[in-house]
Order: C-alpha cells, then structure tokens, then sequence
C-alpha cells in the first residue's frame, strides 16, 4: 500500500483509500450474455459471497495471524441456502467469477441451514478495517448493488414493480419500458486550510475530542468545486477557494463517492450550522500531526475525558486528507 499520493499522481496500483484497489475485472461485456452468466454462475470455479441484511459473510481467520477472509463460497455451497434470488455479477479475476447473492433477511443462516458455522455476516464498515484491502473493496461493490436493487424496487417513471436484468446492474419496468441504473452520489469531503491552519468540524453526538473534515452532497447542476465552497460557506460561513483534488473514495452507505478535496480559505471567521455541525474549529498542523498519528495507531475513540483532538480513522478519507496536509 502507498504511504503517499500527490496531486500530480494518481496511480490506480497505488490508491491509498479503504473501498479502492477493486482487483475484479468488472466483464461489462458479459452482463448481457445471459447463457455465460448462468454458465459461470453453476462454474464449481466460480466464487459467491453471500449478503445477508446487508452484511456480508466473513470468515474466521485460518492461520493466527493472518487476519479474516471475506466469505467466498463456491456454487454448491450456497445453493441450498435461502436465497432471494437477487444475485450479482461482480466481475472476473484469474478466469474465476466472482457473484454476491442476497440471503432471505427473514432466515437465520448463522445458526441453521447450509451456511450454518461457516462464519459472521458482518457490517461491512468494521470488518473493511480487518479483511485484504482488495476483498474490502469487492464487498464494497457488492453491499452497494444489493442495497441500490432493495431501494429500487419500483419504476420511479411509472411506479410499477422493476425487475432485475443485466446480471445486476440494471432494472427494467416491464410497464413502461424505462431503464433503471445503479447510483452513486457524489460526496465533496475537504480540507480547507488557512497558513498553518486548517478547518475540521464535528456533528452533534460525536465522540468527545472528535472533528473531522466538512463534507456534503454535490447538488445538480454544480461542479465539485463549486459544492466545495457552498458547503464550507454554508457550514461555517468561511470562504474558500483554490480548490484542488486529493482521491475518492468509493463509500457504499447507501451510494457515496467521496471526492477528497483541499482548499484555501480566504476568510477565517467562523460562524457554525448548528443543523449539520455542533462545532468547528481551526487547528494548528503541530496538533493535527500529531492526532493523525494517534489515529493511525488505532485503539479506543476518545473518551469524556481525553484532553487530545481526535480525528478519524486511516480508513476514512477525512484521515487521508490531513495527512496529506500535515505532511506537505
Ligand atoms: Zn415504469
């Protein structure tokens, strides 16, 4: 993994952020080869993760040491379970297939069935901290498929029911014809600095000593560095400018991408959104050095009584971007 990414460079190999470094060839191709599909799926080859309330199956580690593994089952293993029948083709790696397919919510497969032992169906924001970066980044593709088809039920044209086509990646309304596509929403997440300093807020309930980077959603008909201005203006009445940008960051909570981003501010007086920030603040680099360095030791949050700014984890961009900033 990279330690460092420019602005000059931005090597697909060498992506710093949690969600990237998806190593599947994604075969768009073959999504509408409905007979290779169906050939690839029954392929004892072929590698199946099951989704189960949105969580995917992890399995324990093997060796000490080596860490959990993301569930990759084969065919025959999974096909007694409970399936939904919403299965999605992920894509291809080393001739092998790789599909997600969605388990009954209403079923109990950690205790019975033939999925029974095997493993957790674990949320996918803390076990992304523990698997190989690249099944992280896989699951993070799956979890956001099968939550964009459970969201999607209806024709949002017609409001008729929608079926599945494409191996997943789309629906299509046997009334009116139209064609539903998987979303991502795009997220502007920045850092914006003013000398020496830089600006991080924090939302109501946080744990205490906690502040991150301001973000928010890049609304139609506005680029993301128009996104960013609004919403640093918008959360903290700074102005900024000179907006350049850092990495995304594929976040499937439901359908995010966030766009890192770095900013000058060209005012400083603060004036908080109680609505979306219950605080902002600038912080020296000194102080921001050393919290990400905190932070990247892991360990507990902060609690009532910790003295120390606190900023969030080497998963999150957030982190990235100070980082970043702090080493500049
Ligand atoms: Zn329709």
């Amino acid at each position: 993994m990279a330690t460092k990414t420019t602005h000059e460079t931005h090597d697909l190999a060498r992506a710093i952020n949690t969600f990237a470094n998806n190593p599947l060839d994604r075969a768009s191709d073959k999504r509408t080869d409905a007979s290779w599909i169906a050939e690839k799926r029954k392929d004892p080859t072929s590698l199946i993760v099951p989704m189960w309330d949105l969580k995917p199956l992890i399995l324990p580690e093997i060796n000490e040491g080596d860490g959990p593994d993301a569930g990759w089952l084969r065919p025959a293993d999974i096909d007694e379970a409970a399936t939904t029948g919403l299965e999605i083709f992920l894509g291809v790696k080393n001739g092998k297939a790789f599909f997600a397919a969605e388990i009954d919510k209403t079923a109990k497969p950690e205790a019975e069935g033939p999925l029974k032992g095997l493993g957790e169906f674990t949320e996918l924001r803390g076990a992304a901290a523990i698997l190989p970066s690249g099944d992280a980044a896989i699951l993070a593709q799956a979890k956001a498929m099968i939550d964009w088809h459970a969201r999607h039920g209806f024709c949002a044209v017609c409001g008729e029911p929608t079926q599945i086509a494409e191996a997943g990646y789309k629906r299509a309304c046997p009334s009116c014809n139209a064609e539903h596509f998987p979303r991502t929403d795009p997220v502007v997440i920045m850092l914006a600095t003013n000398g020496d300093k830089a600006l991080l807020g924090r939302g109501p309930g946080w744990p205490d000593k906690m502040y991150s980077a301001l973000a928010g959603f890049v609304e139609p008909g506005e680029t993301i560095e128009e996104a960013v201005a609004r919403e640093v203006f918008e959360e903290t009445a700074v102005r900024v400018s000179d907006v350049t940008y850092h990495t995304t960051q594929p976040w499937p909570f439901p359908s995010s991408l966030m766009i890192g981003c770095h900013a000058v501010a060209s005012s400083t007086e603060i004036t908080i959104d109680g609505n979306e920030l219950s605080d902002a603040q600038w912080f020296d680099k000194a102080d921001l050095a050393e919290a990400v360095e905190q932070a990247a030791k892991g360990g507990r949050l902060p609690g009532p009584k910790s003295a120390a700014l606190w900023v969030p984890p080497p998963m999150a961009i957030a982190h990235q971007l100070v980082k970043a900033w702090v080493e500049s």
